[in-house]
């Protein structure tokens, strides 16, 4: 820890309890100037700070790195760019990574304009992990990587039918070679469903007329979610590649992953706070839809388990926006869309139900900072609280009740699927790039938000379940 010693500081959050991932927790001010973090210590804002932020009575997380996000699933991404970012903003997300989506066009045509409105329109930082659909695009990884600093791509087992595609075995393992031979530090993320069960199970589903929520658990089998780890794991070894298992969502594929892991696999897995939140009795019914489906109970505790063991490594969103309006969540079993906005939720989620599980704060903010901001590069510029970090910074009041409304989460959707249920653990106030920019849920700063290419690292990310099995 530095202490003061110039003084002169841009602003110093004072009094707060600090929560560092890998060190704990600590009673201690932080320093900021030029947007980076210059000092940790005590008694800093004494010493004549051009603003000082009283955070007496609350914990210092670093800025959430939510590294799961879609944008522009329902507006243009111009819009959502502004929207998304600025209710994962107000909920203390910082950072996001966003799985970019062109079905069969080059990245050429769109990386340079997502750049362009990310550095312009957002309010939070961003990578890029582009989705992966053709031959064509996977030949030209390497350009992508070279050209906008992308260290991360993304690869469908199985998609959507009329929304995403799927890609074939043979094309991920030539996509996971291509991802292996830029270098050590690159990640292969896949959503692994199997997409045979899956067709098969709709054909069983359609006999099911109306239906609750708890049938749609029928469309995406976890045995399918479990089969696909295992098929990814095997090509993603004779790859060599770092494979990064998206929104694990089963019971199922935690086994595989467990077992695998036993058996000396490095790899890591993601699940998200809807996963960790919600179960599949939820009285939201259908507003609850997504893929893969939202569980019931047994998964649920299955899935906090191995969060808590360290099976399970990061946290993110898969945030969706949606209008209720176009989410139809009338139109039940088959007519409902999947997807679900919770970008406003993260932080107050995973703090509500982690801590009602008696999981350490420590490791929950980990798993949404650090572990994230690892693996994909970041860290420490993101996911700590460090002298020479960025200078992104939530201030929680971990008493705070609020009962969820999309009204104050201020993406564009007008509904959570989160709605009614009273989380405690909330943000008071973000600090992004150096500045107070939200206070009680408002935005009071200047929006800073920048992409961020990534330098090719000649080492594996410095992760602990890469060492050793969990
Ligand atoms: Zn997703």
């Amino acid at each position: 820890m530095n202490a003061a010693t110039s003084g002169g500081y841009d602003l110093v959050i004072s009094g707060g309890t600090l929560v560092i991932p890998g060190v704990g927790q600590i009673r201690s001010d932080v320093a900021i100037e030029g947007g980076k973090i210059t000092a940790i210590g005590e008694n800093l804002a004494s010493s004549g700070a051009k603003e000082v932020f009283d955070a007496k009575g609350k914990v210092v997380l670093p800025g959430i790195f939510d590294p799961h996000t879609h944008i522009s699933t329902e507006r243009s991404f111009e819009e959502e760019s502004e929207t998304e970012t600025r209710a994962a903003l107000i909920g203390g997300t910082t950072t996001i990574g966003i799985f970019l989506r062109s079905l069969k066009e080059s990245y050429n045509i769109h990386l340079p304009i997502f750049r362009k409105l990310m550095d312009e329109n957002s309010y939070v930082d961003s990578v890029f992990h582009p989705q992966i659909f053709t031959a064509e695009q996977i030949a030209e990884i390497p350009q992508y990587a070279k050209d906008f600093g992308i260290r991360s791509f993304k690869f469908y087992m199985s998609g959507m039918p009329g929304v995403v595609d799927s890609i074939t075995d043979d094309l991920l393992l030539t996509g996971f070679k291509t991802v292996a031979a830029l270098g050590p530090d690159m990640i292969a993320c896949v959503h692994c469903e199997t997409g045979s069960l899956i067709d098969q199970a709709r054909v069983e589903l359609q006999k099911t007329k109306e239906g609750t929520l708890a049938d749609w658990e029928r469309a995406h089998p976890p045995e399918a979610e479990a089969l696909a780890i295992q098929t990814a794991l095997y090509l993603a070894k004779i790859a060599g590649a770092h494979l990064y298992v998206v929104h694990l969502s089963s019971k199922q594929g935690l086994e595989v992953v467990r077992t695998a892991r036993r058996n000396g696999m490095r790899f890591t897995v993601e699940t998200t706070t809807p996963y960790l939140g919600l179960e599949s009795s939820d009285s939201n019914g259908f507003l609850v839809k997504m893929v893969p489906p939202i569980r019931e109970k047994s998964h649920h505790d299955a899935l906090w388990q191995g969060f808590a063991e360290g099976s399970i490594n990061t946290v993110g969103t898969d945030n969706t926006s949606r209008a209720r309006a176009t989410k139809k969540p009338e139109a039940g079993l088959h007519g409902a869309r999947p997807g679900i906005p919770v970008m406003g939720t993260h932080l107050p989620a995973l703090l509500h139900y982690g801590r009602e599980r008696g999981v350490p704060l420590e490791i929950l903010i980990d798993r949404a900072t650090r572990a994230p901001a690892k693996v994909y590069g970041i860290y420490p510029q993101k996911g700590t609280i460090a002298v020479g970090s960025d200078a992104d910074l939530v201030v929680v009041d971990l008493e705070l009740e609020k009962v969820v409304d999309a009204k104050y989460l201020n993406g564009f959707s007008d509904f959570s699927p989160f709605e009614g249920k009273k989380l405690k653990g909330w943000p008071v106030a973000t600090i992004k790039g150096g500045s107070v920019v939200v206070r009680d849920g408002k935005i009071v700063g200047k929006r800073n938000g920048r992409y961020l290419p990534r330098q090719a690292r000649n080492a594996a990310p410095d992760l602990e379940w890469l060492r050793r099995p969990v």
